[in-house]
């Protein structure tokens, strides 16, 4: 088996204490990087006052990890800048809220420099390289440059904006054509594949061959579907384990016989908290049958807090929030439950499966792992109702969840009087087909589609195209 590599802006190494408390990915990689002996490469989180390069090396449940910290004015241009402000509002479609300075982009440009020739030395004849999403997206380029001749993949969390979006980010030719440095380049969703062989089709006039191998000046990479799941089995053991249950227990005696509608996000633009709650607040305006028999619990722990646009959202869908439970509440009733905290992944089950309705309606999201754990955590005998927006990836895995438009308040007040009503029958079969397929593609099976694509010799069965 070859050592794999891999980087990433931040590494989120295994946790000895809890290990029933990380993350699909974290899993996922993290079984790779133990077998193979491999390093998780990337940014400490830390500062430093001048950058020396020096790598932090610790080994956690059995992964190396690797990491280097970074000075001030590199985190406010790489990552808080060229990374948040610019290219995270224009992959999400949000093209007004993205802004262009060039000194985002130096910054970037001179932390994947910088990534680069920290991790060279660390890099052996035969080692897989597999970098991560939006940050580093350079990096692979910067490797080559520095003679790297191993293969390189890249996977991009985050959607792909159509090509008259993409062409409005000042640098956005020298972007398209660093990726050229990759052998493979993984996209969650085929509408995030096409929108990036659009570009490169019009854009630079590249030769697009069979399996999505994309040929542009003398450099072939292959471009791959490649949904990211959850660690389902686990999950759904989670939801019913002790933790989970207490949490369950604790939510239905809260509830007092109420339906309960669950939002789980980041406090984040692209997640359409806006837009949900003014649906929620439709439905109540529809609905007064519904008064005190349901309520909307959205936990939305603050991400991103140094940008303004993130505090701006903050204030809105507090005075939101505060306009619904005003205009709604009774004094034995609080429609609208509206958390900024985050939870444990155990305690989260527990809400989960507590709930009636699942309400995921981002406006724009790579995938959304939150639909898939909703569904994984679900107590088959008496499922809840996935309400998912259109817009999301897992939309086009999840067909059998309630499908919204998210900017449209009457789809969302539909749905959800669609969801709090509907038959068991009918809740059952939309379950076990969404259960389905959340465990057959799962994250390990992500991973293996992706590993495939990227060592072909090692494992030589079909990948996605
Ligand atoms: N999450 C969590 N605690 C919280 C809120 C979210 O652990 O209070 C986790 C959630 O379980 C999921 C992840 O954060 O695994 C969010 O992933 P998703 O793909 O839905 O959205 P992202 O935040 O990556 O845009």
């Amino acid at each position: 088996m070859k050592r794999l590599i891999v980087v990433s802006n931040r590494v989120q190494p295994p946790s000895e204490d809890e290990p029933g408390n990380q993350g699909g990915l974290t899993v996922a990689l993290s079984t790779v990087l133990r077998e193979s002996d491999g390093i998780w490469f990337g940014w400490s989180g830390g500062e430093t006052e001048s950058f020396t390069g020096h790598i932090n090396f610790q080994k956690s449940a059995g992964v190396t990890t690797a990491t280097v910290d970074l000075e001030p004015q590199d985190i406010h241009e790489y990552y808080d800048g060229f990374a948040n402000r610019t290219l995270w509002p224009l992959f999400h479609y949000r093209v007004s809220l993205a802004e262009f300075e060039r000194g985002f982009v130096d910054g970037y440009e001179r932390v994947n420099t910088r990534f680069a020739d920290t991790l060279l030395p660390l890099i052996a004849k035969d080692d897989l390289v597999w970098v991560h999403d939006y940050h580093l997206i350079p990096l692979g380029q910067r490797l080559r440059e520095r003679g790297v001749a191993n293969r390189i993949g890249f996977f991009l969390h985050i959607p792909w904006p159509p090509m008259r979006l993409m062409v409005s980010l000042p640098n956005h030719q020298e972007l398209v054509e660093s990726l050229f440095a990759y052998d493979v380049v993984g996209f969650h969703t085929h509408d995030w594949l096409e929108s990036f062989i659009d570009y490169v089709r019009a854009q630079m006039d590249a030769t697009i061959g069979e399996d999505n191998t994309v040929t542009w000046n003398g450099r072939t990479l292959r471009a791959v579907v490649c949904p990211i799941g959850i660690d389902a089995q686990e999950f759904a053991d989670t939801a019913n384990g002790p933790v989970a249950e207490a949490m369950r227990q604790r939510m239905e005696e809260s509830a007092g016989g109420r339906a309960m509608i669950v939002g789980v996000d980041r406090l984040d633009y692209s997640k359409g908290l806006q837009e949900r709650f003014i649906g929620y607040e439709r439905l109540l305006s529809q609905r007064e049958d519904l008064h005190e028999k349901v309520f909307l619990l959205q936990i939305a722990p603050p991400s991103r807090e140094s940008v303004q646009t993130y505090q701006e959202i903050r204030a809105s869908l507090d005075s939101l929030s505060g306009r619904i439970n005003g205009e709604f509440s009774s004094v034995e009733w609080v429609p609208l439950r509206y958390v900024n905290k985050g939870y444990p992944r155990d305690v989260l089950a527990g809400v989960y499966r507590a709930a009636k309705v699942g309400l995921v309606t981002p406006l724009r999201d790579g995938m959304n792992l939150v639909a898939k754990e909703f569904v994984a955590a679900q107590d088959p005998a008496d499922p809840g109702v996935l309400v998912l927006s259109n817009f999301a990836g897992a939309a086009a895995q999840m067909g059998q969840a309630v499908l919204v438009n998210p900017y449209s308040p009457e789809e969302i007040a539909d749905a959800l009087g669609q969801a709090l009503t509907m038959p068991l029958a009918e809740r059952q079969e939309r379950w076990r087909a969404l259960m389905d397929t959340v465990l057959e593609q799962d994250v390990m099976w992500w991973l293996g589609q992706f590993m495939a694509a990227l060592d072909p010799d090692e494992a030589p069965e079909p990948a996605l195209s």
